[in-house]
């Protein structure tokens, strides 16, 4: 059996208190061997951590997700330091900038609250960074709004020292190239099951095999035929079976490459 991994599900939120053990035992029946759980605060990196801790084939990511950034303190470097020296801790993130949700979208804010929101988001990215270019580690990137130009401004000074991956990767080919361009990557989600996938499927035809990996991004996302029901990282079996053939490649070579992938770019995946 092709095996593959989940390289972005959200396994410490209480969408799976209840079920979290046959969750990971249908991963492991569906052939998906590791799964890396992302932080978006840094209670849910600690918790991420000691999912880590608790199941063999589940891994780390901590961070803080842009659309909290307003909840984020001033500085979160120490803290960042401290959780990814933990073995497992494989990237920092999830962070970039989020501005689909902007504050000026409710009446009671302005522009200037915009401004003041992205700068906060644009702190928070950049001590991601910091701490990554100390621990030798990647960056798991959260882009969504018009925010491309400004991911990759910030990025710049990173280039040969920290690589993203540009997760649930859902944006045009020109984007894709650029974001590759840089030495970064994507990963591709459930989406390209969905009917009105078309765009990312003319992506992920587009992508070279090794610039990419999958993930479930669960417990959102669900592929078909569970569109709409929670997400959970067994379902990137489905999402493999769509992106093979869309490459025209087998299920072993997709396996290969993303697993590859994944290995270089998450270095302590081991
Ligand atoms: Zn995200
Ligand atoms: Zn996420």
């Amino acid at each position: 059996m092709a095996v593959f991994y989940d390289t972005h599900a959200h396994l410490d939120y209480p969408d799976y208190a209840a079920d979290i053990v046959d969750v990971i035992e249908r991963a492991k029946t569906a052939g998906i061997t590791k799964i890396i759980s992302i932080g978006t605060d840094l209670a849910s990196s600690r918790r991420a951590i000691q999912l880590a801790e608790r199941f063999e084939n589940v891994f780390a990511v901590v961070g803080w997700h842009p659309s909290n950034a307003d909840e984020a303190p001033e500085d979160i470097r120490a803290e960042l330091r401290e959780l990814a020296r933990h073995p497992k801790v494989v990237a920092l993130g999830e962070t970039g900038f989020d501005y689909h949700r902007l504050p000026s979208g409710k009446p009671e804010f302005t522009a200037a609250d915009d401004a003041r929101y992205k700068q906060k988001q644009a702190a928070i990215f950049q001590q991601h960074l910091e701490v990554a270019a100390e621990a030798g580690l990647n960056c798991v990137i959260h882009q969504r709004g018009d925010a491309l130009a400004d991911t990759l401004a910030l990025m710049q000074p990173f280039i040969g020292k920290v690589r993203g991956v540009f997760h649930c990767f859902s944006s045009d080919v020109a984007a894709m190239q650029k974001i590759l361009a840089t030495g970064s990557i994507v990963s591709f989600t459930g989406i390209a099951t969905f009917k009105n996938g078309q765009n990312v499927r003319d992506v992920i035809a587009a992508t070279p095999l090794g610039q990419f990996m999958l993930e479930t991004d669960c417990p959102y996302l669900a592929p078909v035929p569970y569109r709409g029901k929670r997400c959970e990282p067994a379902y990137v079996k489905e999402i493999s079976e769509v992106v093979a053939q869309v490459k025209g490649c087998s299920l072993e070579e997709l396996s290969k490459a993303t697993c590859a992938t994944a290995k270089v770019f998450f270095s302590k995946l081991g």
